[in-house]
């Protein structure tokens, strides 16, 4: 059984807006730059994968664009008509932070068609695990409101085209983007079929959702985990994060397919995030996930590419998520393996964010 990498060359072509980093241009902030939402660290990414031969390892495929009516599960229908007609016009911005050029619509259809590719490939059997490298991202995208760079909810829209489809009912999602994933906590707020973990920075973005005490409402109280970590955690932190909170969680939940929200901005050099995170975070993480989804669910596994803004580490982060993932030999070392080791937190710091994560376990009742 293989291991699916679904991708598609117009996913790197989305692009718009005049930003100097996350800023709009103008005043006295230069015009140039760019979001540092841009091609490159999904490029990078693939080309590393091909450079390294990891690729010819994998199931390359592409998919077709979501349907309208499995964008309109998620999404209302008023939304979709604003944001095709803007993108047929020429282009433009309806949210926070998610300018888009002519076609951008199309491109997010596709972005969200391949994490649904995905999902369903793994579920019908076809392949035993799955990544995703979906551009633009999805995981803050509101049913109403995109914002974040994410325009359609990828994952959203896969699971309630699984669940249309019957292939699976019990679904959870991992989130371990260094930016809380409000926008599928708001899909599922309610749902008890689909369990949502967050792992990410506290208050960094949203600035105003993402607090533990934010658990579900009514018959989904309880199946949404927050996960507020304090700024600075490292290596030791986040997989004590995961052995404490996301482990035991998939384990009472059992679920039919884990699906991670994998964003790569816990790197210890992302511009939009201040965690210590290693190539080898990512790994580990991957590993314990991988090995829970063979516990739980047969393997059944599909990341979903998200954030992550450093164009030089991301692909070294992502090579080792699909080397766990695969289970493929090849290596690509992470060069920022040394400075970043030097750079992880104190024994005072982690002691500290054991304590803090504890907490919330707690508070969770795990
Ligand atoms: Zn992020």
């Amino acid at each position: 059984m293989t291991t699916a990498f679904f991708t598609d060359e117009r996913c790197f072509w989305h692009g718009g807006g005049n930003y100097s980093f996350t800023l709009p241009a103008g005043g006295l902030v230069q015009p140039g730059g760019g979001l540092p939402e841009s091609p490159e660290t999904k490029r990078r990414l693939k080309n590393l994968l091909e450079v390294t031969g990891l690729l010819r390892e994998l199931d390359v495929r592409t998919a077709p664009e979501v349907t309208w009516e499995e964008m309109a599960r998620v999404h209302p229908e008023s939304y979709l008509f604003a944001f095709k007609a803007a993108s047929d016009a020429g282009g433009g911005e309806l949210g926070l932070r998610t300018p888009f050029g002519k076609g951008g619509f199309e491109i997010a259809a596709l972005s969200a068609g391949l994490a649904s590719a995905a999902l369903r490939a793994v579920l019908t059997g076809d392949v035993r695990n799955a990544y995703s490298l979906s551009r633009p991202p999805g995981h803050h995208c509101l049913p109403d409101w995109p914002n974040g760079f994410c325009l359609l909810n990828n994952i959203g829209i896969a699971i309630r085209a699984m669940q249309a489809e019957g292939l699976a009912r019990r679904i959870a999602v991992v989130d371990w983007d260094v930016h809380h994933g409000n926008g599928t906590e708001a899909l599922f707020y309610e749902d008890p079929s689909v369990l949502t973990i967050s792992l990410h920075q506290e208050r960094n973005y949203p600035l105003d959702t993402g607090d533990a005490e934010d658990r579900g409402r009514g018959a989904g109280l309880g199946f949404n985990l927050n996960v507020p970590l304090p700024p600075g955690l490292g290596h030791t932190g986040y997989l004590h994060a995961f052995d404490r909170i996301v482990l035991p969680a998939l384990h009472a939940f059992v679920p039919e397919v884990i699906v991670v929200a994998c964003g790569y901005d816990a790197s210890g050099v992302d511009p939009l995030g201040r965690m210590f995170c290693t190539a080898e975070t990512f790994r580990q993480m991957t590993a314990r996930i991988k090995a829970a989804a063979e516990t739980l669910c047969q393997g059944r596994l599909v990341l979903v590419h998200e954030g992550g803004y450093s164009e030089v580490h991301v692909p070294f982060c992502g090579h080792a998520v699909i080397e766990e993932l695969s289970g493929s030999p090849i290596r690509a070392p992470d060069p920022l393996a040394t400075t970043l080791e030097k750079r992880q937190p104190s024994a005072r710091f982690d002691a500290f964010a054991r304590g803090w994560i504890d907490e919330i376990a707690a508070l969770h009742g795990l």
